[in-house]
């Protein structure tokens, strides 16, 4: 029997989870021998769980999106005002004052011509509405019969059935199956190892001419989108070359396939920039963000193109209840306007680059640790069990890294062949030299228990 009234509140919200919850993306013999975690309360980077633990939270969140953290009054006060004021005044023409502010700070800091914005709740919606716009601006313009999208390997661009036919990642691919027709898939670089052993800038450059094999193979005529994460989430941080991106950006103009760079893990300042395009110097036809731009005080996602594209369809039929909900886009003002004050971006580049290097001078020599690699506040440690070879663990050796962190109180997360780290914008120096610190530990632990060392 649980001796304290918090003991037994904690075993009731633990039963109360097993019998109604229906976990999502983990299988269920891990919530049986862990148990569901449920987090009762967070201030700055600490969450703590319902059996009272606390932890550092290196992820911002599971999803990544808590950017600014936990418990920061200030956005909390201008979600609560708003909710006063007007909390929801509908869709179509019907908007509120924090909607029509937040679109055009938005577009102050998007890329290049990115100026209208379309609101959405999340990322999955967003790529849902991004394929949708590609598809009416083609019909509405030279290319009416334009319906495909080719995406790429190992891409995740949402759970919700259109953003699954362009999602490859998190064991998916058979739910959508058979998928929208017209859906297709090209190579993504990859860091560190490919399919063939080339070196990173040949296997780009291969991504790149598989891109433009495939609109021809499709038939350009057909093709109303490419759709691609500039730096991919799958394996850990997969930074592209610069020139990658760039002969992409060349390929979809040159054959009226619109570009739609999916920023929903990259806005809102993860890589140490507003958006990770602006580090590959290209300018997207269509670009989707959500989780960061609101630092996860409310669901909010957003679409954005340039005039010519906005201004071609006569109407943009879509529509969803609760796009620009006015206390979700409250909250994502503060945020901005947070972010902006404190310095935040700037800042994530210059210690991002500093915890990376220290990241790496502590583990890059560990036995099992193929590759550290990162940019702003988003890092990866790849595995290899044969640094020769490069070979992936096929066991569950990056998943008891990751366990081991956690018992040492740092949340980070197994993501493939990988272990990702994302703290929130506002994590200290002390944090992160901690989290280098237990990241060591961890690995050289699970490395010797499993004879690896
Ligand atoms: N696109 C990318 C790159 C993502 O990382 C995610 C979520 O992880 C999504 C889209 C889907 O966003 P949501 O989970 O908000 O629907």
């Amino acid at each position: 029997e649980p001796k304290t009234k918090d003991a037994a509140n904690s075993r009731d919200l633990a039963s109360l989870a097993y019998q109604h919850t229906l976990f999502s993306m983990v299988p269920q013999s891990e919530v049986q021998s862990d148990g569901p975690c449920i987090y009762v309360e967070g201030k700055g980077v600490h969450v703590t769980d319902h059996e009272g633990r606390q932890l550092l939270d290196m992820m911002s969140s599971t999803s990544r999106a808590n950017s600014l953290g936990y418990g920061n009054e200030e956005i909390a006060r201008a979600m609560y005002e708003q909710a006063l004021r007007m909390h929801y005044s509908g869709t179509t023409r019907f908007l509120s004052e924090p909607t029509v502010t937040l679109a055009a700070k938005i577009a102050e800091l998007a890329p290049g011509r990115l100026s209208k914005v379309c609101f959405v709740s999340g990322g999955s919606e967003a790529t849902e509405t991004a394929l949708k716009l590609a598809r009416q601006y083609q019909q509405n313009t030279g290319k009416p019969r334009a319906f495909k999208v080719i995406s790429r390997w190992n891409a995740y661009h949402g759970s919700t059935l259109g953003a699954l036919s362009v999602t490859d990642w998190l064991n998916v691919r058979d739910i959508p199956d058979p998928r929208a027709v017209g859906h297709s898939f090209v190579a993504n670089p990859m860091r560190y190892r490919n399919p063939y052993g080339m070196s990173e800038e040949d296997y780009a450059d291969h991504c790149a001419s598989h891109l433009e094999r495939q609109i021809q193979f499709e038939g350009p005529d057909l093709v109303a989108a490419f759709i691609a994460e500039p730096i991919m989430q799958a394996n850990g941080v997969q930074i592209p070359t610069k020139s990658y991106l760039q002969k992409v950006r060349e390929i979809c103009t040159r054959y009226g396939v619109l570009l739609v760079i999916d920023e929903v893990i990259t806005g809102f300042g993860r890589t140490g920039n507003w958006f990770a395009s602006e580090h590959f110097g290209i300018e997207p036809d269509i670009m989707t963000m959500a989780k960061a731009m609101s630092a996860g005080y409310a669901p909010l996602g957003a679409v954005m193109t340039r005039d010519e594209i906005a201004d071609a369809l006569p109407v943009f039929r879509h529509v969803h209840t609760f796009s620009g909900h006015a206390v979700a886009c409250a909250a994502a003002n503060a945020v901005i306007a947070i972010k902006e004050r404190e310095g935040l971006i700037p800042r994530a580049a210059k210690i991002g680059a500093e915890f990376g290097a220290n990241l790496a001078e502590a583990v890059a020599h560990l036995p099992i640790v193929g590759d550290v690699r990162g940019l702003g506040l988003w890092h990866a440690v790849d595995f290899t069990r044969d640094k020769q070879t490069r070979a992936v663990f096929t066991d569950d050796t990056v998943k008891a890294v990751v366990r081991r962190m956690r018992d040492l109180g740092v949340v980070v997360s197994a993501i493939g062949s990988a272990l990702e780290i994302a703290p929130p914008l506002i994590v200290g120096k002390e944090h992160l030299d901690r989290t280098v610190a237990v990241c060591a530990q961890a690995i050289t632990e699970v490395a010797k228990e499993r004879g690896l060392a």
